[in-house]
């Protein structure tokens, strides 16, 4: 399917990628692109990529298919390097956290967005980064979230949503800002909480008699504050009015319960916990429907695929 893939920053997402479609048979070559040679000589040994050059001119030179999967602080520099070395037919794509940035960063880099530029979006990741964090399944049964533009020629968009698919994803499409308020919610607020937790309790003076007595609650919640603080650093800057307008909402929040616990108002305490829960649950209750779904899919089709042969 792709003849000659070409990513640039081959860390998590990137490794992942290269490693999904590698399994998948649906790519020839793999060249690699980054900063530091010492970490793309670990993607080669660890069979992540082919090849690798410190020059993106060089790297996307040939490549049908170009995935920047650098952090959002680094697109446009990685734009300006690539935009006079780009073969003509080839697809480009990123895999950046926000979406509007991105788009800006290709329209400066550019002129503007080049019609086979597709912004997409995985929403897979763990807390860990680098190439050694990088796995095949990653995608598998997640989403991913493609933003493309109304110049964004339609061969090239269908060539990065099945990319994605032969990678295990689910392919949606979404429009740029819509895209970036709905992660700025469900992911920015819960990182930016987290991490705010965790170096509140760790500047206390007691601090290390609290973590002692921290237990699995405090874990699930605060595991997402082990993220890499560069990539967290720049989906701030990158995504910044978005995650304004959902901080604000929360802060106005936290002050309702603030001042509910100040007042000792348990009947405002008790209905807002009952909301919270009620729709924590029917969100879980959806999730287990739709993974239920996907075995049973799964199986379907093993029985039908057994069937044929
Ligand atoms: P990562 O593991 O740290 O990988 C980033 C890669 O980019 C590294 O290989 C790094 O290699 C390279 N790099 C950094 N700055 C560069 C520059 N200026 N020029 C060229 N290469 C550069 O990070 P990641 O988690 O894969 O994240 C990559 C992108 O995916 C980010 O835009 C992030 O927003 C997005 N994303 C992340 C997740 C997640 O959960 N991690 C999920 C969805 C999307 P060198 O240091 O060797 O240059």
């Amino acid at each position: 399917m792709i003849r000659r893939l070409c990513v640039i920053g081959v860390g998590l997402i990137g490794g992942s990628l290269a490693r999904a479609l590698r399994q998948a048979q649906a790519v020839g070559e793999v060249v690699g692109a980054g900063r530091d040679p010492r970490h793309l000589q670990q993607a080669v040994e660890l069979g992540v990529i082919d090849r690798y050059s410190t020059d993106l001119a060089e790297a996307v030179s040939g490549a049908d298919m170009v995935v920047v999967c650098v952090p959002l602080g680094a697109m446009e520099a990685v734009f300006r390097r690539i935009a006079p070395a780009l073969e003509s037919e080839a697809v480009l794509t990123d895999v950046g956290s926000a979406k509007g940035c991105v788009v800006a960063a290709a329209r400066a880099a550019f002129g503007a967005p080049p019609p086979r530029f597709v912004p997409g979006h995985p929403i897979a990741g763990t807390e860990k980064s680098g190439v050694a964090a990088s796995f095949a399944e990653l995608f598998v049964r997640h989403r991913v979230i493609l933003t493309p533009l109304a110049t964004t020629d339609p061969e090239a968009h269908a060539r990065v949503r099945a990319m994605w698919e032969a990678a295990g994803a689910e392919v949606v499409d979404m429009d740029v800002a819509l895209h970036d308020e709905v992660l700025a919610a469900t992911s920015h607020l819960p990182h930016l909480l987290a991490f705010t937790t965790v170096d509140t309790l760790a500047r206390m003076h007691d601090h290390e008699e609290i973590f002692r007595y921290a237990a699995g609650g405090f874990r699930d919640f605060t595991r997402i504050a082990a993220s890499d603080p560069v990539m967290w650093r720049d989906i701030c800057l990158f995504n910044r009015d978005a995650i304004l307008a959902v901080l604000g909402r929360f802060r106005d929040e936290l002050a309702e319960v603030e001042q509910a616990v100040r007042e000792g108002d348990g009947a405002a305490l008790l209905e807002r916990f009952r909301r919270a829960k009620a729709a924590r649950d029917a969100h879980a209750a959806l999730l287990n429907r739709q993974e239920s779904g996907d075995r049973k899919s799964e199986v379907g089709s093993q029985k039908s695929e057994g069937r044929n042969s």
